[in-house]
């Protein structure tokens, strides 16, 4: 989750910022990954100042993240937000068995996708900064 708060750090989009980390099955680190434009795209002037507008060429850090990988080689990702519905139906068809998350998302399915398809979804309690974190 600390790998997951460190990517969303690198996000460019100044209303909300998600980061993601993804664990193979020996708990290495595949790759971090946070949600922001397609790669090699830059920004026309005035590009952030409508959110509404920019939405949908936003690539979630979820999606961003499966593209480090092939289906079945990472078992385990932290995100810094309940995966949408549409990230959740990804990460389900890369085979990720267990997501934890900091923050939850309310307009997400991602809870009952996951009961069904039986991946383990947990909402962790983290503050990067914490001194409890720390030792
Ligand atoms: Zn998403």
């Amino acid at each position: 989750m600390a790998l997951a708060h460190v990517a969303s750090m690198r996000s460019e989009d100044p209303y909300r910022k998600v980061g993601a980390a993804a664990l193979d099955f020996d708990n290495r680190v595949i790759g971090t990954a946070y949600n922001g434009l397609a790669p090699g795209f830059n920004a026309p002037n005035g590009f952030w100042d409508d959110r509404e507008a920019r939405q949908k060429f936003m690539l979630h850090a979820e999606v961003n993240l499966c593209s480090l990988f092939r289906r079945g080689e990472a078992k385990i990702v932290a995100t810094t937000t309940m995966p949408c519905t549409a990230c959740m139906q990804t990460l389900c068809a890369y085979g990720i068995r267990e997501i934890y998350y900091r923050e939850t998302y309310h307009k997400s399915d991602a809870p009952e996708i996951a009961s069904i398809y039986g991946v383990r979804l947990e909402q962790v309690d983290f503050s990067p900064f914490a001194v409890e974190d720390a030792r």
